[in-house]
Order: structure tokens, then sequence, then C-alpha cells
């Protein structure tokens, strides 16, 4: 085993062979926990025993499941700020944006426990003329046992959100967390094993690599939901395709941000600057791209930079945000503002000097070119690139022409609604920014290089359940479509009044 512990780098990226994962504490650089890497037999014991217990987590029934997550979402709340320390070391960022984290899932629990059986509860559905005698209805059977590979920019809540309405709906889940930060996901498993001592293995996580993920879905999934980048989830897609396993894809993003000519300049610039920069951007949702009506462009661009320079970088406490824990994204955020610089664009706050070795300031790039990658592809830092644009239709073409579609925003006193509508993508927050990532009521996902499927809301709980529909035979078939031994000519008669009922019903005559 020692001569395989592989070398802490700062991110724990260390190759798919590794036995171990080294975590550092983001603040210091510190070697912070060591975890095993789980191989392919601990992916097919863990989907095994996921398996073993579904149909009793099944049985418990919507409300029998909603007293366990209930009792879970204790859990998480009484042991609320040692999650919240796990993913500050891990991921980072400053403690009270981990804190509001463990307060997101909290209500992603909730929420999930009180609608699950509203949402798929059993549902009659009317009979049709050509099958008299049969009672017809849907139920929303869970799919068994659910993989979850999440993020290492939202190490809890954004496998949370997953995973709670995979619960809901009566799944068993393995989650496979970044190997940025497993720590996370070991302390949630923790919280559902004290609160339902009876299932333990009705949700269980599994650390590792991209070769653990791949073992997790070689190891028989019913249902696979990837976070994470495009790459990556063109691979596991293309790995589901194999055994036909359906998966739910929740990928990057290049979030455009219309303000336009009517917008509360003042507003606009607070939400935007936030929109960008929390959580040093690492965010599929951050705000990338700000699309700015002409006549409004230039101040907007002074009030932005104004608060933009405020933005305290670092992991004192009180810093706003905090370190990029993978050196490999340091190096995409230098990419992009360089090939900006170098097409036209200014640096009104940052530039390449705010790119450091393990921190990364805000930057405001002016004037770039539509077709520069800070415009098109994913930076995932604290950056914003604006684009002065004629109108509100200008900027809706440009982001409807990206090829992301995840959530946006749009800035607008009286057409804010009217211009959101518009834009093809997943969600738009109208005069506010990334607000639809809080309301666990709200369906999120996205389209395009975004990925497909839903997570939240009802859509949300749907996405873990499939419809199996029952017909029952009711009475005596009188006449019936579906049987043999029809009397001669009754078909031929039914069509005649299909036709003749359908030509009544549109006031036209039979020729
Ligand atoms: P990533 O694609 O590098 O890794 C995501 C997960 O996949 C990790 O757990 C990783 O170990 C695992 N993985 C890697 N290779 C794999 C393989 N071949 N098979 C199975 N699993 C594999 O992404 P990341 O850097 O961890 O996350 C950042 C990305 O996630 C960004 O693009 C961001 O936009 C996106 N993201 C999307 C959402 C959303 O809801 N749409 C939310 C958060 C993050």
């Amino acid at each position: 085993m020692t001569d395989k512990i592989p070398t802490i780098t700062r991110d724990g990226v260390i190759g798919y062979d590794a036995t171990e994962i080294v975590t550092i504490d983001q603040a210091t650089g510190a070697e912070f926990a060591r975890y095993p890497v789980a191989g392919k037999d601990e992916a097919f014991a863990a989907v095994s025993a996921a398996r073993s217990v579904s149909g009793a987590w099944w049985d418990l029934g919507f409300e029998g499941r909603a007293e366990r997550l209930r009792a879970w979402r204790r859990q998480i709340a009484a042991s609320g700020e040692e999650g919240a320390a796990l993913i500050h070391a891990e991921n980072g960022k400053p403690l009270d944006d981990a804190r509001v984290e463990v307060l997101g899932t909290l209500e992603h629990v909730q929420y999930a426990a009180d609608n699950a059986a509203r949402v798929l509860e059993r549902r009659e559905v009317p009979g049709s003329p050509t099958t008299p005698n049969q009672r017809a209805w849907v139920e929303y059977q869970p799919y068994g046992v659910v993989g979850v590979i999440g993020p290492w920019n939202f190490p809890l809540l954004t496998p949370a959100a997953i995973l709670v309405d995979a619960l809901a709906a009566g799944n068993a889940v393995v989650l496979k967390p970044s190997q940025i930060t497993p720590g996370v996901a070991e302390w949630l498993v923790r919280a559902w094993q004290r609160a339902v001592p009876e299932l333990p293995a009705v949700l269980q996580s599994l650390n590792g690599y991209g070769a653990t993920g791949q073992a997790l879905i070689e190891a028989g999934l019913d249902k696979l939901a990837f976070t994470g980048s495009v790459a990556t989830g063109k691979t596991v897609a293309a790995q589901c395709a194999q055994t036909l396993t359906p998966v739910l894809l929740e990928l990057g993003g290049k979030d455009g941000v219309i303000v336009a000519e009517d917008a509360d300049l003042d507003e606009a610039a607070a939400h935007v600057v936030w929109g960008a920069m929390q959580n040093t951007g690492h965010g599929c949702i951050s705000l990338e791209v700000a699309y700015v009506v002409e006549s409004v462009h230039d101040e907007f661009v002074r009030k932005i930079s104004e608060l933009a320079g405020q933005v305290r970088v670092g992991s004192d406490e009180d810093a706003e945000i905090g370190p990029v824990p993978l050196p490999s994204q340091t190096s995409i955020i230098r990419e992009h503002i360089q090939d900006a610089l170098e097409r036209g664009a200014t640096a009104t706050v940052g530039g390449l000097d705010a790119v450091g070795e393990r921190y990364v300031a805000p930057t405001i790039l002016v004037g770039v070119a539509p077709d520069a990658l800070a415009a098109t592809e994913e930076t995932f830092g604290p950056t914003l690139a604006v684009i002065k644009v004629a109108d509100a239709d200008e900027a809706v073409a440009h982001i409807n022409a990206g090829r992301y579609g995840l959530g946006s925003a749009v800035f607008s006193r009286d057409r804010g609604e009217a211009i959101a509508r518009r834009l093809r993508v997943g969600m738009t927050s109208i005069n506010d920014a990334l607000v639809f990532s809080m309301n666990p009521a709200v369906p999120f996902g996205g389209r395009g290089d975004s990925g497909y499927g839903r997570k939240q809301g009802e859509e949300g709980l749907r996405e873990f359940a499939y419809a199996h529909s029952f017909t029952a035979k009711t009475g005596p078939a009188r006449f019936s479509a579906s049987t043999f031994g029809r009397p001669q000519g009754a078909m031929a008669g039914a069509l005649a009044g299909a036709l003749n009922r359908i030509l009544a019903e549109s006031g036209e005559k039979s020729d």
C-alpha cells in the first residue's frame, strides 16, 4: 500500500490508479484527510447492498419515507456546523457560504419529504371508447438503485438537491462525490445512518476518482444522475448507453445576463457582481457574460467595477470569496482573460495580474469580442465579460446562439418577463441573480450542452420515478377493439361512427 500513496497535490487529483485520496485544507494548503479509494469490488458491493434494501425502502410508503427523511433533516441540522466546516476546509469557500449549502440542503429535504406523496401518488386516468369496462391508473414507481456522481464546487447542495428527490421517490442511492470533497459526502451519509439505523444502506457514498465513477455505473445502476463538466458528462452518457441506463445530466453553463435600458442600475450592478463572483465564480449558474444595452452601458460598467473592486478575497474570516481548489481551473481563467485582452477587451478591474497561484481576484472585462473564449466557454472563475448591445433583442440573440442553456438573468423595470420568455435556457432570474437555485420548488436543469433532465420541484421528483400504467377489467367486454372474434363489420361500423363524430365536432359534413 505505502508505495502507492500518491504525492499530495493541491487539488488531490492524482490519477485513476491511486488507492488513496489525500485532501488538503484549502485555507492552509496542509494535508486535511486521507480516504481509501473504492474500486470495482466496493462499487459492486455498495450497489448490491443498496438493491437489497430498496424494496424495504419502497414498502415504507410515502409517509414512512417522509418520516425518515425528516429524521435525517434533524441530524443534518444538528451537525450542520461540522458539515459546514468540512465544506470550508475541502472546497475552500467562506464558512458562511458553506453554511448556506447546509441551509439549502435542509430546505431540499423538507420539500421532497412534504411533496413526494402529492406529486407521485397513484393517479386515475379516464377510459377510452375502445376500452369499455376497464379502469385505468398510473403509479410512479422508483427505478431501484440510483447513482449520483457529484462535483466539487457545491459539494453538498448540488448532490443533495438530487439525491433527496431520488430517496423521496423510493430509490436507494449510492453517491460518488468529487475526489476534492469526499469528507462532505461521508458526513451526509453518517447523518443518514444515525437517522435511519434500520436501513443504513439506503444512502451510501463511495470515494474515488473517475474510475470509481465508472465502476459505479458498471455495477448495474437503474439510473444515474451526473453533475459535472460537459466532457465527463458525454463520457458517462456514452457508458450508460451501453446498458441503456437512463441518465440525468447537469453540466456546465455560460450564463448570460441582460441589462436593458430601463433596468434599475444600482440593483442590477449589485446582483450581477454577486452572481458573477460569489463562490469564486465556481458555479454552473454563475453569471459570466453581461449583455448591456448601449444607453446604460458606461454607467453600468462604472457601477460594477466599483463593486467588484471591493470584493474581499482570501481565507480570512472576513473573506467573501475563497481560493481556487483546482490549479487546472486557474489556467483556464488566465487563458480566457488573456484571449479577451488580446482581442481588444480592457480590464476595468483585475486582469491577468488578478490570477495568482491559489487565489484569483475579480476581473471585469469590457468590450469583449462576442466570440472570445470569455464570452463562449465556461470560465468558472470570478470574471465577468461585458458586451455592449444595441438592444435587448441583440442580447437575446447572443444568448440563444450559445451552446449551453442553463441559467440566465434579465434586468428590466417593465419588460423583464417578456425578454426572459424568449431565452432558450432552463432558468431565468428577473431583476435578481441565481435565485432559482435556492427554491426547492423550482425545477433546475438545462438544455444543449448544459445537459438534460431536471432536479428540484415536481419535475425533480418525477425524474426518479417511472410511470407504471395499469388497466383492470371491471365488467364484460361488450365491445372491444382488443379481442379475437369481433362481430363481422363491427370495426368498420366503429370507424364510420368515429368519422361522423369528428365531423360533427368540427361542424363539417361527410361526403
Ligand atoms: P468533472 O466532470 O471533472 O467531475 C465530476 C464528477 O465526475 C467527479 O465526481 C469526478 O470524479 C467524476 N468523474 C470524472 N470522470 C469520470 C468518469 N469517466 N466516469 C464517471 N465519473 C467520472 O467536474 P467537476 O470539475 O467536479 O465539476 C465542475 C463542473 O460541474 C463545471 O462544469 C460545472 O458547471 C458543473 N456543475 C454543474 C451543475 C449543474 O447543476 N448543472 C452544478 C454544479 C457543477
